[in-house]
């Protein structure tokens, strides 16, 4: 959990639970969900008649007290935590969003992803995308799920959300599936739809499906019905499976640190190194490096302690500031590096602070050979799906630089990354989105010249 430079995707939950405290359930399933974002949090509680809506700037915990979720009674509601993207930090960008239809029933949404076209272009990014498709919605009378089949065959781009209105809880996941989000159920007493499943075994909701691209899901007194409003063609970003899902989080059928672990376990088998120790950059390389120790043998150790209070180094405003912010985060133990040679595992490489940080830390301590392997492949492209993956000529790995300059810049005696195919093959999916390692985007998203990377500043992620 040390990648620098790269925006969060949001996380989002609903509960559809008339007899369980909604209020409560949000804001645990959101905890759950807090590496996903944490500049603010937002809960709307739909009580049959009125939304109550809560929203702060800050971490979960910091939004809600007892007596705020004390007064979140009603049948469904849902929940947002949101990433700070280079754009502006307010209260104003916090999610759910409320609207209104034109027959005036209220509704609130939230969303993770970047909407780039609704009818018109709507500039994509920040919580712009989101006001505008709550807009579009309140052009249609009647209730809000006849609305959103109606409007979102119209509305272009990467998309998971949870919306809410007077009695019914929505799930709806563009028609390419960028972002996840999935189905639960709370024992015959209400559903629960998530980016995570983890959020789901927090409340302690049973995992169902995941939410299909192209579905709408409604949950109400009526129980769950399924409408496919758009033609399906499915890109799940291949980047949750890197590294901003939970390691416990499912991806289909199968357990992200299981996944992780193959990247490790080909990672060994494409790069390998002679070397005395594996160790971790931690937390999200962890399972990486075991599989990496687990295939070449060399033995697996903690060679970097991390301190879990610090934020993520992607929040800090400027380089310098990051660069900071990785010696608050992590802590090289010498007596694991010194007088070896070392073979330290990320799980991804963006702009490269911390994998210098680290190469440097270790060589402080002792370290007579820092090869650096990475569990994923070079991040060469911006990510239009959701994900403030930065400018071209912020990464590491940008156009054609070869591993051997990246080995220069970063310091390390070498740097290994996971091909494409192995990343592909490990999650099992050849639909899944690899834009950002390939430049093979499977949507344009009505973002032109979308070759000429190093032009674009692309804000997402809401
Ligand atoms: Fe995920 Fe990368 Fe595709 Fe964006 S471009 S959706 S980060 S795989
Ligand atoms: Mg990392």
């Amino acid at each position: 959990m040390t990648l620098d430079g790269i925006g969060e995707s949001c996380g989002v939950i609903g509960v559809w639970a008339p007899d369980l405290p909604i209020g409560h359930l949000i804001y645990s399933g959101l905890i759950a969900l807090q590496h996903r974002g944490q500049e603010s949090a937002g809960i709307a509680v739909a009580d049959g008649t009125d939304i109550a809506l809560h929203r702060g700037m800050g971490l979960v915990q910091q939004v809600f007290g007892a007596a705020d979720l004390a007064t979140m009674r009603g049948q469904a509601g849902i929940g947002h935590v949101r990433y700070s993207t280079s754009g502006e930090s307010t209260i104003d960008n916090a999610q759910p969003c409320p609207g209104v239809t034109a027959s005036g029933e209220p509704f609130a949404l939230a969303h993770n992803g970047n909407i780039t076209r609704v009818g018109s272009p709507c500039g994509g990014g920040d919580r712009a995308d989101t006001f505008v498709l709550v807009r579009e919605l309140g052009r249609y009378r009647g209730r809000v799920e006849a609305a959103m089949l109606r409007a979102l065959p119209q509305v272009e781009g990467a998309y998971s959300l949870a919306v809410v209105d007077g009695g019914t809880l929505y799930a709806v996941r563009d028609p390419h599936g960028f972002r996840p989000l999935c189905l639960g159920r709370l024992s015959g007493r209400g559903w629960v739809v998530a980016s995570e499943s983890a959020a789901l075994d927090v409340i302690g909701a049973s995992f169902v499906r995941d939410v299909a691209p192209g579905e709408l899901v409604a949950m109400d007194h009526n129980g769950m019905r399924s409408t496919t409003f758009a033609l399906a063609s499915s890109a799940a970003c291949s980047f949750e499976h890197v590294y901003f899902s939970r390691p416990d989080s499912l991806a289909g059928s199968r357990r992200m640190q299981s996944i992780r672990r193959d990247f490790g376990v080909a990672l060994a088998e494409e790069c390998p190194a002679e070397a005395d120790v594996v160790i971790p950059v931690p937390d999200s390389a962890r399972h990486a490096a075991l599989g990496y120790a687990q295939a070449s043998g060399i033995p697996y150790d903690e060679g970097l302690a991390r301190n879990n209070y610090v934020g993520r180094t992607f929040i800090q405003p400027d380089q310098a500031a990051r660069s900071i912010a990785v010696r608050l985060k992590l802590n090289p133990v010498p007596e694991v590096v010194r007088g070896r040679s070392v073979v330290v595992v990320d799980d991804s490489m963006v702009r490269a602070t911390t994998a210098t940080q680290v190469v440097t830390m270790l060589r402080a301590a002792g370290a007579v050979r820092v090869h650096l392997r990475i569990a994923s492949p070079p991040v060469r492209w911006p990510c239009f799906y959701g994900v403030d993956m930065k400018t071209g000529t912020e990464l590491i790995a940008e156009g054609d630089t070869s591993v051997a300059q990246i080995a220069a810049a970063v310091g390390a005696d070498s740097v290994g990354y996971l091909s494409v195919e192995a990343m592909r093959d490990a999650i099992g999916d050849t639909s899944s989105c690899t834009a950002c390692f390939t430049g093979h985007y499977p949507v344009s998203l009505g973002i032109p010249a979308i070759g000429r990377r190093s032009d674009h500043s692309v804000l997402a992620g809401n």
